[in-house]
């Protein structure tokens, strides 16, 4: 099934987001954490893509047996900045011939060689090159896009990200799926300014649920996300014992959710992190507001 068939609906929905092992060793460790999220039977559920392309073959095998399996509509990540026009062209015909029919196009993050002073010499540069390609592929995918309610971190100013986003959206890209973040205002000004700049797709707001102290860090640095002094004393409180910033965490993610559906939104994307529990929790938490 098609995501913008999902997001169209108007009861309020919860998907999830899982990525494939690192190294193809620890594939066996990670699939069945993904199998326990699909039992859940969230609204969709994406697969991420290693920015290099190390693990990018698990992204296609884990999207195609969620959906077989488990009858979970399924949407596969791509990127293509590390990517030669070669590659991207033969994972675009995988996806057709395995009948993904939900991609999420990316640019993926540069490497620290990476300068885009060097950019002439890519294959691709941004986000919006892959969409075309998908686009010109002949099959008819829904394709995702990634937006950043506080601005991507090489964006000069709020108003240039959203320009971008603009011809990405007009590019072919069906809906916008959000970097994390942990204060609600931060998305619904976004919302107003890419409204007000003429971007209507549907909008779906990642919800990263912080349970260690440690992930937030990692968290923080690879996003940038703004964190609001509440959740800063929750962390300062709790952070040093698992358990309780693991309850904490499900807690401040499920109060953030609740109050966007309350705003109108109606399909909240949770980054799993791979942890059955931590979606399960939520999931249950939200139960009688989504209908699970
Ligand atoms: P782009 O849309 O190309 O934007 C990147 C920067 O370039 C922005 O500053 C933008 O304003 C600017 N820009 C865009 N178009 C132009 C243009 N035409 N001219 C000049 N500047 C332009 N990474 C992975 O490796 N694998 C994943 O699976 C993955 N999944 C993600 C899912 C979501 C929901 C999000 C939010 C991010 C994800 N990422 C993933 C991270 C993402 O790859 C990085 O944030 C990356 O740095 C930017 O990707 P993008 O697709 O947003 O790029």
């Amino acid at each position: 099934m098609k995501i913008i068939k999902i997001l169209n609906n108007d009861h309020c929905s919860l998907s999830f987001e899982v990525f494939p092992p690192k190294v193809s060793t620890s594939f066996e460790q990670v699939k069945p954490a993904i199998e326990k999220i699909a039992k859940l039977r969230p609204s969709f559920m994406s697969v991420t893509y290693g920015a290099g392309g190390g693990t990018g073959r698990y992204t296609l095998d884990i999207a195609e047996d969620i959906r077989n399996r488990y009858g979970v509509p399924t949407m596969a990540h791509l990127t293509c900045v590390s990517s030669t026009k070669e590659t991207v062209a033969e994972k675009i015909r995988e996806l057709k011939a395995a009948g993904i029919q939900n991609v999420m196009a990316l640019r993926g993050d540069l490497t620290p060689d990476m300068k885009l002073s060097d950019s002439d010499s890519w294959d691709y540069c941004h986000a919006i090159d892959l969409v075309r390609e998908l686009r010109e592929s002949g099959a008819d995918f829904c394709i995702g896009c990634a937006c950043y309610p506080e601005v991507h971190p090489e964006s000069a100013n709020q108003t240039e990200d959203i320009k971008y986003l603009k011809e990405k959206v007009d590019a072919g890209c069906d809906f916008i799926t959000t970097q994390m973040f942990f204060d609600n205002n931060l998305l619904y000004n976004f919302l107003y300014k890419i409204r007000e700049a003429g971007i209507t797709v549907p909008v779906v707001p990642g919800i990263m649920p912080i349970t260690r102290a440690v992930q937030l860090e990692r968290a923080l640095k690879l996003s940038g996300s703004f964190m609001p002094q509440r959740f800063k004393a929750i962390v300062d409180r709790f952070g040093h014992d698992d358990f309780a910033m693991t309850q904490a965490g499900i807690a401040y993610a499920t109060d953030q959710i609740i109050d966007l559906y309350a705003n109108g939104v109606r399909n909240v994307h949770l980054y799993t992190m791979n942890k059955p529990e931590v979606a399960r929790a939520i999931q249950n938490n939200l139960s009688s507001i989504i209908g699970k």
